[in-house]
């Protein structure tokens, strides 16, 4: 069969992202009953956002911010970064994750990847620490969880705080317990690509409760009440106590997050429902590696991510993710290695150094997942698979 970039018809009329949100009319609602009401933002809803997914993820505390990259700076703040410090990140992320430290005046080093699950390997983070180190960013790449424990006993033993970015991570389990009760603060993202979305939006989870009080100022401008505890006190008093930002969630999306929430288990089913008929169609393609999913743990597969193998292929990933893409299939490349990009380069970053995240680089691609995904839209996916793979066999 002729492949669509070479001017055959496409496997697919129509594109399939490789992400999409799903709303429906209990979130419409939801919403509409928050515009109706006195209060868009400082509300009632954050807290019970909050307080929803702290039981979803088992957390003491869980602080709602307008998106996971001020989370991330807000747990930055709160882990005490600053100049002079230095914190280990992994290069297979979005640069979101980094970035936290550099607004922190603090430096990012980057420790290499795991060659199998892409998650960054703890004899890697060891090595990279030295004196000025503060904290540790391990992300759990595509929903499967990173080494907590090795990490853990890492930052225990060097005195270093864990800012775990669970962007990716809703609903998995790491030994049985759920991301987000585990690292000393826990970030999620609520964009639309995500588990569940409030638009936009994040949640950093902790059970420490001073972590909990320093994110929720930073989030605040540094203030230390809000607006809606000064109107049930009748006073106009406050105070500023730290530079912080408003990094606040509106009500207004705390409403869709709650009505969202309540849909995670069924949809993260069918994210493992669509991940198992992946795997299996995988394991039939030589020429392809399906994901490596770790002992004791339960990814929630907001990626999935597959390698090719080059030896066995007459063409790149660039060529195929093309192909692919002319078959109205939208793969996606998650992640360019951070340290590659201009802004790292010219603090000095340079390429080479992690070669485990810079070889899966040249090699990977997230195919289409997402809860709405119907099993022929599963079916279109392994079908275009199979004849761009054809196509290209060596
Ligand atoms: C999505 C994402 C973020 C940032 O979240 P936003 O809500 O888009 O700011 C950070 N880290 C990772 C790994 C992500 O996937």
């Amino acid at each position: 069969m002729r492949l669509a970039i070479a001017g055959g018809s496409p496997v697919r009329s129509t594109f399939l992202p490789y992400a999409r949100q799903s709303i429906d009319e209990a979130d419409i609602e939801a919403v509409n009953d928050v515009l109706r009401s006195d209060w868009l933002t400082t509300g009632p809803k954050v807290e019970e956002f909050e307080a929803a997914f702290a039981a979803t993820v088992g957390a003491e505390h869980a602080v709602a911010i307008s998106s996971g990259t001020a989370g991330l700076h807000a747990a930055a703040f709160a882990a005490g970064l600053g100049p002079g410090h230095e914190a280990v990140t992994t290069p297979m992320t979005f640069a979101a994750t980094a970035n936290a430290v550099l607004y922190q005046g603090a430096r990012p080093v980057f420790a290499d990847v795991r060659p199998d699950t892409l998650n960054i390997d703890p004899e890697l983070v060891e090595a990279a620490i030295t004196a000025q180190t503060r904290a540790i960013l391990p992300v759990d790449f595509t929903g499967q969880p990173a080494d907590l424990d090795e990490i853990a006993s890492l930052a225990e033993s060097h005195g270093l705080i864990v800012i775990e970015d669970a962007a990716h991570a809703l609903g998995a389990t790491y030994h049985d317990k759920p991301i987000g009760s585990l690292s000393h603060m826990s970030v999620f993202s609520t964009h639309p690509a995500k588990h569940i979305t409030s638009a936009e939006g994040g949640v950093v989870t902790t059970n420490d409760p001073d972590l909990a009080r320093k994110l929720r100022t930073f989030r605040n401008h540094g203030i230390t009440t809000s607006a809606r505890d000064r109107h049930e006190k009748a006073t106009w008093l406050y105070e500023m106590v730290l530079l912080g930002y408003n990094y606040r969630l509106t009500d207004v999306q705390c409403a869709l997050g709650i009505s969202q929430l309540a849909k995670l288990p069924t949809w993260l089913m069918r994210r493992r429902a669509i991940a198992a008929r992946y795997s299996s169609a995988i394991s039939e393609m030589p020429e392809l590696e399906g994901p490596v999913v770790a002992p004791n743990t339960e990814p929630a597969w907001h990626l999935y991510t597959i390698r090719l193998r080059l030896e066995r292929l007459r063409a790149g990933r660039t060529e195929i993710f093309e192909a692919l893409r002319a078959e109205n299939i939208g793969v996606n490349v998650l992640y360019i290695p951070v340290p590659w990009h201009p802004y790292y380069q010219d603090l000095g970053f340079r390429r080479g150094n992690w070669p485990e995240a810079e070889g899966a680089y040249e090699r990977m691609l997230s195919l289409p997942m997402f809860p709405a995904m119907t099993e022929a839209d599963i079916d279109s996916v392994l079908e275009a698979l199979a004849k761009v793979i054809a196509a290209y066999r060596r």
